[in-house]
């Protein structure tokens, strides 16, 4: 059987798409910080290229999924790591496994940007250019003058831009590529960001048409649906799944 790796997997939606995905009777090679199959700091070079290795020699060259769900939010605080976590951690381990994937062809992977891409006003697109010009000491030092929400939200707007660069090439290899734009979700990310005095009410003044925050296993429901060959003809696809905030705040962005 083939397998499919997510990062990030040890807690909130990559927690969630790890227990459906096995519940489903998928194989899954979790990857996080600690506790996971491949413990590796993917805001790291070398940790990237560990996890590479070892997802590699673990699914035996069958990789027939890749969901990258690690991330720093905003609360953390620093905004060079923030890019290193969410914009390079995602994207070089991506490119690091492309060859895998395109091995285990017809295969899929999905990327977890957000909608703070579209919402957040204000995204330096210096920082995002920094980002997608693939040099990540750069990014880190344009980074250091970046308040750490725009970090995020830049990092995020670079992601969903580096999947949907790749999206087309890689579907001639027979890698789909796509990822999803959450909301507000209830993980341990939006739980700090809503404990943080300056972050918590910005947080809460965001309008959500469906009610309230999302669940996790609401996302996962998304990226599982992305990995099936139920979502065959979707291809650099950047679905959003926030209760129809990006939808309100931005009617005619299509
Ligand atoms: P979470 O904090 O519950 O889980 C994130 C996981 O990433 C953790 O298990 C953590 O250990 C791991 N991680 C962090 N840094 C890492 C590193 N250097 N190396 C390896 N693993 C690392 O957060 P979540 O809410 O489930 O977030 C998952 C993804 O969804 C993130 O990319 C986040 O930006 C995105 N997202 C979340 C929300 C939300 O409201 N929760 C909204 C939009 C997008």
């Amino acid at each position: 059987m083939g397998a499919i790796a997510i990062t990030g997997a040890g807690s909130g939606i990559g927690a969630a798409t790890r227990a459906r995905l096995q519940r489903a009777g998928k194989r899954v090679l979790g990857v996080d910080l600690r506790g996971a199959e491949i413990a590796v700091d993917l805001g790291k070079a070398s940790g990237r290229a560990q996890a590479a290795r070892e997802i590699l020699a673990a699914s035996n060259g069958e990789l027939e999924g890749l969901v990258l769900c690690a991330g720093l939010g905003p609360s953390h605080g620093s905004s060079p790591l923030i890019v290193s976590v969410n914009y390079f951690g995602a994207v070089d381990l991506l490119d690091r496994l492309f060859d895998d994937l395109k091995a285990a062809s017809p295969s899929a992977a999905v990327a977890i940007s957000s909608n703070s891409a579209t919402t957040v006003p204000g995204i330096p697109e210096e920082l995002v250019s920094a980002m997608l010009e693939g040099d990540e000491g750069n990014s880190r030092w344009v980074a250091e003058s970046v308040d750490p929400t725009l970090a995020y939200a830049a990092s995020k707007l670079a992601l969903a831009r580096a999947v949907r660069r790749r999206a087309p090439g890689w579907a001639e290899s027979g890698v789909r590529l796509n990822a999803v734009a959450p909301g507000a979700v209830r993980t341990p990310l939006l739980e700090a960001g809503l404990a943080d005095s300056d972050l918590g009410p910005l947080i809460r003044a965001v309008p959500i048409p469906a009610g309230d925050f999302g669940r996790p296993e609401q996302i996962a429901a998304v990226i599982d649906f992305l990995l099936s060959d139920d979502a065959s003809f979707l291809v650099g696809s950047i679905v959003f799944a926030d209760g129809g905030t990006d939808a309100l705040v931005k009617p005619d962005r299509v």
